[in-house]
């Protein structure tokens, strides 16, 4: 087998600053040991995130020149809505500044006081705009998903048998939608097979429950259906998503994702009433439906990047980069969520850091520790972002411990993951060095982005 090329050539680069340990170990404690603090310019290889990091491609470039700035009925917004309509088969496209925009608006009309809305496992904005509205959220996680080092072929799923008894329990009144997640972002960007997607849809109309999709990264998660489910080898893409979508009464999406932008999001759905009553919000919070907060050259190039993103030689390089890394962690035994995800390798911090109990933040200071060891920055994917608290005072840990290194689309070549992988493989070495931290300022929602800790 010859070695996966990137399916691009580099026409425009960006300088990497390089620091030494040293200079990085002062840069992290003047940000409060929290990577969303530290400057951008101070990061060498950024795995904060994969939200509109992407590189735009030359057609998107021309795109955004095309652009057309007209405030109401842009040729931009056509195209933008034609692109959508295409894959997702909805009738009613708007237009969101990002996917937690779409969120708002969706769970300020179905959300509120005594009700629950379910998930395989909700994003953190997601969970966020839930709990804001009054609603409960409530992740319904596979088994298997639950297994850092078991490897499946499709962990994202949402547990079937514990849905319908929490309808049963709770009442399908009380339950205003199902929203999937594609792929599991907070759980490891671990894919949803087909199957899933259809039994949810059987639950949720039985009951009759709408049925959503948090579609950020549906393109990879299509490309997991085509190659580990039965049935789908030889079908595009495109046919896969659509045959997905098809199954859901909406979605949200974050462009920054699969879209392949550097912002933007919609959200979309089949019901009429519902999209009136989300584009009255859209007027108040975002703008005029045909941008929803966005400018017309955002919207044509989220267009072209939905569609570049569905093309297999692309897909293909995106998950075998990300396998690649695993394979290398293997080589050190480092332990993280097999199989690898789709945009993401998840190091298991509990596994890496047994002597860092959860209310020192094992995830935290693995961030940390990366961060002063290679420069590399990452972001924790448990107990700083999902702990609650007793009423004494006292943490409830998050389910998993997690760093997540989310590979920017496009972006890095095979050096830069390889210095990635010697970082890591070198940090474990000297794991037992690495100490736990504590939360000095905190906020009551999302307060992993400022919060403040001290190295213990
Ligand atoms: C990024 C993301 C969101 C939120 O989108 P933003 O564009 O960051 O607001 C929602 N759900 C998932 C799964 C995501 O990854």
């Amino acid at each position: 087998m010859h070695t996966i090329i990137e399916p691009f050539k580099i026409k425009s680069v960006e300088p990497i600053y390089f620091t030494t340990p040293q200079q990085r170990q002062n840069i992290l404690q003047k940000a409060f040991y929290n990577p969303f603090l530290i400057q951008a310019k101070d990061v060498m290889i950024d795995l904060l995130t994969d939200s509109g990091t992407s590189a735009m491609s030359s057609e998107q470039w021309a795109g955004i020149m095309r652009g057309d700035e007209s405030y109401a009925g842009s040729e931009s917004f056509f195209r933008f809505e034609t692109a959508v309509q295409n894959i997702t088969g909805m009738p009613y496209i708007i237009p969101t500044h990002q996917g937690r925009a779409a969120e708002k608006i969706i769970f300020s009309i179905m959300g509120g006081k005594g009700k629950y809305v379910i998930s395989n496992t909700l994003f953190d904005t997601t969970r966020a705009n839930i709990e804001f509205s009054g609603a409960e959220a409530i992740d319904l996680l596979c088994a298997e998903g639950k297994l850092p080092s078991v490897p499946a072929p499709f962990k994202g799923n949402l547990d079937i048998e514990a849905l319908e008894q929490f309808i049963m329990a709770k009442g399908a009144r009380r339950i205003p939608l199902v929203i999937v997640t594609i792929t599991n972002n907070s759980g490891g960007g671990q894919p949803v097979s087909m199957a899933n997607i259809r039994a949810v849809k059987s639950v949720c109309n039985k009951h009759h429950i709408p049925f959503f999709i948090d579609a950020c990264r549906f393109a990879e998660n299509c490309y997991f259906i085509k190659t580990r489910e039965d049935g789908y080898a030889n079908k595009s893409i495109l046919e896969i998503a659509r045959e997905l979508f098809s199954c859901a009464d909406g979605c949200t999406m974050s462009a920054k994702k699969d879209g392949l932008a550097n912002i933007g999001g919609f959200l979309a759905m089949r019901d009429e009433t519902l999209a009136m009553q989300s584009r009255n919000l859209l007027i108040i919070t975002e703008g005029f439906p045909t941008y929803g907060g966005l400018a017309g050259r955002d919207l044509e190039a989220i267009a072209i990047g939905l569609n570049e993103v569905m093309e297999e030689p692309y897909l293909k390089y995106r998950i075998r980069s990300i396998e690649y890394i695993g394979e290398k962690l293997d080589t050190a035994g480092v332990p993280y969520i097999k199989p690898t995800g789709g945009h993401a390798v998840y190091l298991d911090a509990s596994a890496f850091l047994p002597h860092i109990s959860p209310d020192q933040y094992p995830g935290q200071a693995l961030c940390g520790a990366l961060y002063v060891a290679g420069g590399i920055r990452g972001v924790e994917i448990g107990s700083v972002m999902f702990g609650k608290y007793r009423e004494d005072g006292s943490l409830i840990p998050a389910g998993m411990e997690l760093v997540r290194l989310a590979i920017p689309r496009r972006v890095y070549t095979q050096s830069h993951i390889d210095y990635t992988t010697e970082v890591i493989i070198n940090v474990f070495s000297q794991r037992e060095n690495i100490t736990g931290y504590k939360i000095i300022y905190e906020t009551p929602y999302l307060r992993h982005f400022t919060a403040r800790f001290e190295s213990l």
